[in-house]
């Protein structure tokens, strides 16, 4: 089908990227698990190393059914283009990788996932490269965070891991007056209920292990472009605005304007660094987000529900999710994820860090795992787990103090989980 601007959500995220295949009529997009592509003839074989013409070579660059993929997440967010790889960490150093060079700096969000401000506050140091953290609530401190060495900022639209909505708006303003890309992981809030691209992003990062593949099965990552980042503008992207000896002199933002971004990622970046995407791991994401909208419209109906069950409940100190009406984040639900707060939040229990480790010990249908956006209820205690490695000080900013723990919402009955809690919540807390 075509992807007319006219299409919904819902047709989208079935459709987009995708048609019968050209060779059996297959309707599902089959999975092309080869490595290689056999050429025309040499000629045709110089112009697709030249970049003269488009098309496979090798599945380290591209693969048709990761492909499908990259083009029906490009569709659903809003860009001109994507490029899938391995996993979401391998995402966000293929986002930073074109904008950074030694003794540049990324101005990034206090409130991230875990795994994120680990790779932002200790690896990417190997690179040269820098991780300046701010408070994104604090507009003034985003601002003066940005120097002449920044070549991006880097915040979650729903923040791990307390669920906490982040005000693109603002952020993108500051990011356009300093000339710097805005850079928007949106695994927590999925395209469904946010569009950071609508909001100002200038690429958006997933990990599409997450709610898009939606089960829990396979690792995926993805970076989408939307365009709209003139990066000739100035002298700081100059893999993307300077003459590339890899391809003879070809300058990517003057030969492919607003792809510049995605072919630079699949020409230089999958090529060199290697994160690709397998078919397999595109089949099952393609599979998950055919029901993207329902199961989010599940996960947020679900996680309203927990959350203000546990709200109001004596043995809870607090909830974080921003769907709720006590929440200093709700104003922001309607501006930046109108179709709700998604599934992800935290809690704090009475009773500290030993009442959370009997608790999540204590739970039958909740999953006591290292992942979220899955068809099945998950908790962690993120102070002895995903956010063990960061300083008391980084756990209490990022919202994961010793009595709190990360629940992410899945799609059963909701009366089921609230049981669940509640049973939980008593033996933990006796
Ligand atoms: C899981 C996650 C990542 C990392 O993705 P992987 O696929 O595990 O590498 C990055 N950001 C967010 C918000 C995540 O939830």
């Amino acid at each position: 089908m075509s992807d007319g601007p006219t299409y919904g959500f819902d047709t989208l995220q079935i459709h987009a990227g995708a048609r019968p295949d050209p060779a059996t009529g297959a309707r599902q997009t089959p999975i092309y698990q080869t490595t290689a592509y056999v050429f025309r003839d040499a000629e045709h074989a110089a112009a697709l190393f030249n970049l003269q013409e488009v098309g496979y070579i090798y599945s380290r660059l591209t693969n048709p059914t990761v492909a499908v993929l990259q083009e029906r997440i490009a569709t659903l967010e809003g860009g001109v283009g994507a490029v899938c790889c391995s996993s979401g960490h391998a995402a966000q150093i293929m986002a930073l990788f074109p904008l950074m060079a030694p003794g540049c700096n990324v101005v990034a969000s206090t409130r991230l996932y875990g795994g994120t401000v680990t790779q932002f506050s200790q690896t990417i140091k190997r690179f040269g490269w820098e991780a300046k953290f701010v408070d994104t609530d604090d507009l003034a401190a985003v601002e003066a965070a940005i120097d002449e060495n920044t070549r991006a900022v880097f915040c979650e639209s729903i923040a791990n891991p307390g669920g906490y909505i982040t005000d693109l708006d603002a952020i993108s303003a500051i990011s356009d007056k300093a000339g710097v890309p805005l850079i928007v992981d949106n695994t927590s809030a999925t395209p469904y209920l946010c569009s950071p691209i609508k909001h100002g992003a200038t690429l958006v990062v997933h990990s599409t292990t997450k709610y898009l593949t939606g089960n829990g099965t396979v690792m995926g990552g993805c970076v989408v472009d939307s365009g709209k980042f003139d990066w000739a503008a100035s002298d700081k992207f100059p893999s993307l605005s300077a003459p590339e000896p890899a391809y003879h002199g070809l300058k990517f933002a003057e030969t492919f304007g607003p792809l510049a971004f995605t072919f630079h990622s699949i020409a230089i970046g999958l090529r060199d660094l290697g994160m690709t995407m397998n078919p397999q791991a595109a089949h099952y994401t393609l599979m998950g987000i055919e029901t993207l909208s329902l199961r989010m419209e599940r996960h947020v109906e679900n996680a309203r529900k927990v959350a203000t069950w546990l709200e109001n409940d004596d043995r809870v100190e607090y909830v974080t999710y921003a769907g709720l009406d006590s929440s200093p984040y709700k104003a922001r639900e309607a501006q930046i994820c109108p179709k709700g707060a998604g599934g992800l939040f935290t809690f704090a229990i009475r009773g500290g860090y030993d009442a959370c480790v009997k608790l999540v010990d204590s739970l039958e249908i909740f999953s006591h795992v290292a992942n979220l956006g899955d068809t099945r209820s998950l908790i962690i205690h993120s102070a002895s787990t995903t956010h063990r490695q960061l300083s008391p000080e980084q756990q209490e900013a990022a919202g994961a103090g010793p009595n709190v723990v990360r629940v992410s919402i899945g799609i059963e009955n909701a009366e089921d989980l609230i049981a669940d809690l509640d049973q939980a919540l008593s033996k933990a807390t006796a």
